[in-house]
């Protein structure tokens, strides 16, 4: 799949095959394609400095080898930083807590957290036969609670009872305290988004945060986030402090950029991917995958 990237390199970096090693001047003009394919991939510019930087130190002074093309030498060293970066394989939610182990979704409005949590939840439930608890925290949206028991109960799984006028906080210790009384072995809280980062949703989340006492905060992203995903992931990291990401809409056309940039900002695992609207649509991480869809 990354034939382009090594087409690009190729036409700039053959005529060196059983030449020595490569020069600072071929690791330079290969980067900057390299750094072309990066940003095309919607991967943060800060981000693919950083990736640059890396790559040239492991690529110059490699000894150009006879039996392998320069370009796909370059292009192997590219591939194989980025599934370093991007971290570990199949990293599962971690439930190795006291029961009810509270895990609390972050992110921006429309970034399909709701959507995310029915997911996880119908997959602990149907696969893991665990006793789930899913509760809405979103009180802005008059009809994001109500978009969450309709989950529910297509999935089978439990909502907390809505009790109209309660805020966030309130909610979620009434999520916990249920989740205790009820036996369950996870609850999870869908909180509210906003269509940017504000200072209120920051002191939300933390307030929440504080309450519950969340094992996990997974911080859920769409995958088309551009530039955008180094100052989202950042702010929820600082402020938050979040545990893991998913990014959605890995069936979209986008290239998954911002699972790099997440990944670099944070150093926090890439846990699951939304790959449909449907509530089995949701897969493991797989970096060699991801990498090679970001070279295209
Ligand atoms: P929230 O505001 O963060 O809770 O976002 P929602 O969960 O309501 O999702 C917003 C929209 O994105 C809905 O129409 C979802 O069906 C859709 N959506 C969520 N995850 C995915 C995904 O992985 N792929 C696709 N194609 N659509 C998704």
């Amino acid at each position: 799949m990354f034939e382009s990237l090594q087409d690009r390199l190729g036409s700039i970096l053959n005529g060196l095959t059983g030449r020595g090693a490569l020069s600072d001047k071929d690791v330079s003009a290969a980067l900057r394609e390299v750094r072309r394919a990066l940003l095309e991939a919607d991967v943060a510019l800060e981000v693919v400095r950083d990736f640059t930087d890396k790559v040239r130190e492991k690529a110059v002074g490699s000894e150009v080898l006879k039996s392998i093309k320069p370009g796909q030498m370059v292009v192997k060293i590219v591939h194989d930083e980025l599934v370093e970066m991007l971290g570990s394989e199949g990293v599962a939610i971690d439930l190795n807590a006291p029961s009810p182990v509270v895990v609390m979704m972050v992110g921006l409005q429309g970034s399909g957290k709701t959507t995310t949590t029915g997911k996880i939840a119908a997959r602990l439930t149907q696969r893991d036969r665990r006793k789930v608890l899913m509760a809405s925290l979103d009180t802005r949206r008059p009809a994001a609670q109500e978009q969450l028991r309709q989950i529910g109960e297509q999935t089978g799984v439990e909502t907390l009872p809505i009790i109209p006028g309660q805020s966030p906080t309130d909610i979620a210790g009434r999520a916990v305290q249920a989740a205790k009384l009820g036996g369950h072995d996870v609850v999870i809280l869908d909180t509210a988004g906003r269509t940017h980062i504000d200072e209120p949703l920051m002191v939300e989340m933390a307030n929440i945060r504080q309450k519950a006492n969340p094992h996990e905060i997974l911080l859920v992203a769409d995958a088309l986030t551009g530039q955008d995903a180094v100052n989202l992931a950042r702010n929820f990291d600082d402020r938050v402090g979040i545990t893991g990401l998913v990014l959605t809409r890995m069936d979209g056309d986008g290239r998954g950029g911002a699972a790099l940039s997440m990944r670099a900002v944070t150093g926090k695992p890439i846990k699951l991917i939304g790959v449909g609207e449907k509530m089995d649509a949701l897969e493991e991480f797989h970096p060699k995958r991801i990498a090679d869809r970001i070279l295209g």
